[in-house]
């Protein structure tokens, strides 16, 4: 169902003259990368080393594995440009060929007493969203396809920590056509409903529910948090995750007469906290969805830099809700 396009990828690597190449692959696409390494070595002069290690999301271009290596460029599948980088990149995004009409007929039941509707894919379906808009304002509903923005590379892309593009979206309701992962930021971001439209798994899910539980632990996280006489501040390695100022934090927890603790982490486990046993609570400033989602997983209260703000009064609970977790 993806489409790797590998001429692009081939006719990309001539072009930049690369001569060993780090490929990396997310998880559900890794099984592609022997014969995707195997394509670029019989059609190019180029040595490939495909990297083992997880590919979570955009923000997480292994420069520095790739230096290390001796590589002069990486080949990243999965996702579109997020950020500028000072390295050679060449992005593939994997685009999902898929008919959803039947899916789309099934999702009007819920959008149907709606006016106005916001539609954003992820980017392996972004190819979809004249279709997609055109089959919804044949049913007379309105659609409104978020302007890029941020790091958004394409109008209607939904990423996973960053909202700018949604926030003061003037829909009623907001279609999201991508997977859970997506659609719950977007839910956690706007004060909208949200609709999922997932076609790896063929389901249509209103995201209320989910939402409701999240915001229930997160709740829970901070004054559970606010309990904890030393706080750790983890700040994330990877290049793309920088979700707020360790400094600024630092000095707002001494304000709160609690200790403070920098870490600095590339994956961030419940294992490698274990053992940092007089730690209370943790403000991560690496990837925000790893707190909001990920909750369960950990002993301790694990924050985002917003949510700090609630635990340290410079916001209400209330300013959250409203201005959204990411
Ligand atoms: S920071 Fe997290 S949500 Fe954002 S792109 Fe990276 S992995 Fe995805």
């Amino acid at each position: 169902m993806y489409t790797f396009e590998e001429e692009k990828l081939i006719q990309e690597i001539k072009e930049k003259n690369l001569k060993r190449i780090l490929l990396q692959m997310p998880e559900g696409l890794k099984k592609e990368g022997l014969r995707i390494a195997q394509l670029i070595e019989n059609k190019t002069s180029s040595e490939v080393i495909l990297s083992g290690e997880p590919l979570w999301g955009a923000c997480d271009i292994a420069i520095l594995e790739a230096k290390s290596l001796g590589c002069d460029g990486i080949v990243i599948y999965g996702h579109a440009p997020f950020m500028n980088i000072d390295f050679p990149v060449i992005y593939l995004e994997a685009r999902y060929e898929k008919d959803i009409t039947s899916l789309l007929e099934e999702s009007y039941t819920s959008l149907k007493k709606f006016k106005k509707v916001a539609l954003a894919t992820s980017v392996q379906h972004i190819h979809q969203i004249p279709r997609i808009k055109e089959y919804l304002e044949n049913k007379n509903l309105e659609v409104i396809v978020p302007e890029k923005k941020g790091h958004a590379f394409y109008d209607g892309q939904v990423l996973g920590c960053e909202y700018t593009s949604f926030k003061n979206i003037k829909a009623d309701i907001i279609l999201i056509i991508a997977n859970r992962f997506h659609a719950l930021g977007v839910a956690m971001s706007v004060n909208k409903p949200v609709i999922l439209l997932d076609p790896f798994n063929e389901e249509i899910i209103s995201m209320e529910e989910e939402k409701n539980k999240i915001l229930k632990q997160r709740a829970v996280a901070i004054e559970t948090a606010r309990e904890a006489d030393k706080i750790g501040i983890i700040i994330g390695k990877k290049i793309g995750q920088k979700f707020g100022s360790f400094d600024t934090i630092k000095e707002k927890i001494k304000k709160l007469e609690k200790e403070c603790v920098l870490i600095s982490m590339s994956e961030i486990t419940n294992d490698k906290l274990i053992n940092l046993k007089d730690i209370g609570a943790f403000v991560e400033l690496a990837c925000p969805r790893i707190a909001i989602d990920a909750a369960s997983l950990f002993d301790k209260p694990l924050l985002t830099a917003r949510e700090f703000s609630v635990l340290c009064g410079d916001i209400a609970w209330e300013d959250l809700l409203e201005k959204g977790f990411l």
